[in-house]
């Protein structure tokens, strides 16, 4: 029975509320902080009409204010802190969990808010300080990074004993009825997949203009999608973790209308990150557009359709040529249903909730900064299937990678 703490009150963090409302064997209690409270208070009282949890407390804090939040750590005492706020606060709040004493898990890794830049270099420096503090710190245990990693981990533990081409793809095949939204928060996701695409092949890193390697995948249960090579997080991790990986891509799909729509926010300067005057007042035009486009915690209601996301995977078994996809679907409307969540919330909610319980269980443990594919993947694919997100997978088949 332990105490956490949820910061962000966002699409993410519903799904993690609900999910750890779920489960009052573990999660015995727990907090939303966010910099709203109104919002927490939402999600706080639609658990309570839903599934009758009522251990739930809520507070206001800036997460970017190490006191502040350190303050509330000490008063709260949660054992954890989940963190689905924004990729900005990862390092304010790692702070305030080392000078608290309390335990961290995130989605996403560490973005300065004035550059464009994905890397674990900033939260790996950690690593020391969280040992030193006998701390475990839980790195990227959302879907992507997340279970992609636990995926891999398992095909490097159960399938291969040598993995050489790792493809991540992710489909997302919904309609949210919607001309143009993001599925999680637009600024964040607007960032990542305008900055240039990049992959590893032969011990180096390739780089490419945005959009411009693209395929028709097929999905199981979904058919044929445009998918487009773009960075993403997890592909440093699992090539430093997995070395004998010899190229390494991540694949996402995107409508011809969806990257239209995208080519007019960058072409007229809205998804700018640099300050600009407006009527005497700095504003951010990437911000700005944040304001004025949906929120993707409301894209829930009318959302159909599913994603699709996994890992194909060709290596090495017994000296013969293998090949592996592990992949999981999940259905928006279904989601919603749940959670009052849609689908990309709830693929990312689920994951989280369920590595918190790993490390609440000491299923995984060690002092430390960790991305989740160095800790044992067969317990959380349990849970995982268990709690939500059921996963497939076909050995020996053909993939079209
Ligand atoms: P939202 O934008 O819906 O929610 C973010 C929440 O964080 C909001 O409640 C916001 O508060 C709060 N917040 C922002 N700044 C602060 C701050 N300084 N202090 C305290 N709270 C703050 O995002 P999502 O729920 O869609 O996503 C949450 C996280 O999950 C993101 O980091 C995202 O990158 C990650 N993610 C990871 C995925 C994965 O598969 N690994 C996939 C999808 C998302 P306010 O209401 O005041 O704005």
């Amino acid at each position: 029975m332990s105490k956490v703490m949820i910061i962000g009150a966002g699409g993410v963090a519903r799904v993690v509320a609900y999910k750890c409302a779920e489960h009052p064997e573990i999660f015995s209690e727990f907090m939303i902080a966010s910099r709203t409270v109104a919002r927490c208070r939402e999600i706080q009282a639609d658990i309570k009409e839903d599934l009758g949890y009522d251990r739930i407390t809520t507070a206001a804090v800036d997460a970017e204010d190490i006191p502040a939040l350190t303050n509330l750590l000490k008063e709260y005492k949660p054992v954890m802190v989940i963190h689905v706020a924004l990729p900005y606060q990862d390092l304010t709040i790692m702070e305030a969990c080392l000078a608290a004493g309390v335990h961290y898990l995130d989605t996403a890794n560490y973005e300065p808010k004035e550059e464009a830049k994905f890397e674990y270099s900033h939260q790996w420096k950690y690593h020391d300080r969280f040992k030193r503090a006998g701390l475990t710190a839980i790195l990227g245990c959302g879907f992507d990074p997340g279970v992609t990693g636990v995926f891999t981990a398992y095909a490097a533990k159960h399938i291969f004993d040598e993995m050489h081409y790792l493809d991540i793809v992710d489909a997302n095949a919904g309609d949210h009825g919607k001309a143009f939204a993001t599925n999680f928060n637009p600024e964040i996701n607007i960032r990542e997949i305008t900055q240039n695409g990049k992959y590893w092949e032969n011990g180096e890193w390739i780089e490419i203009p945005p959009f411009s390697i693209r395929k028709d995948l097929n999905y199981p249960d979904v058919g044929p999608k445009a998918s487009y090579v773009l960075y993403h997080e997890e592909l440093e991790s699992l090539v430093k973790h997995f070395p004998t990986i010899k190229r390494a891509r991540f694949w996402m799909t995107f409508g011809d209308e969806y990257l239209t729509h995208l080519r007019v926010i960058q072409n007229i300067g809205m998804a700018g990150i640099e300050p600009v005057m407006h009527k005497g007042v700095e504003i951010i035009p990437l911000e700005f557009l944040k304001t004025v486009l949906p929120d993707p915690g409301d894209l829930g209601e009318n959302y159909v359709g599913q994603t699709s996301i996994g890992c194909r995977i060709r290596g090495i078994k017994d000296g013969k040529p293998q090949t592996y996809y592990i992949w999981n679907n999940c259905h928006h409307a279904q989601a919603y249903k749940e959670t009052r969540a849609q689908g990309v919330s709830y693929t990312t909610g689920v994951p989280a909730m369920t590595g918190a319980m790993m490390f609440l269980t000491g299923e995984w443990k060690g002092a430390g900064v960790y991305n989740v594919e160095q800790f044992n993947p067969d317990p959380f694919l349990k849970k995982l299937a268990k709690h939500g997100l059921p996963w497939n997978e076909e050995v020996g088949g053909e993939l079209e990678l």
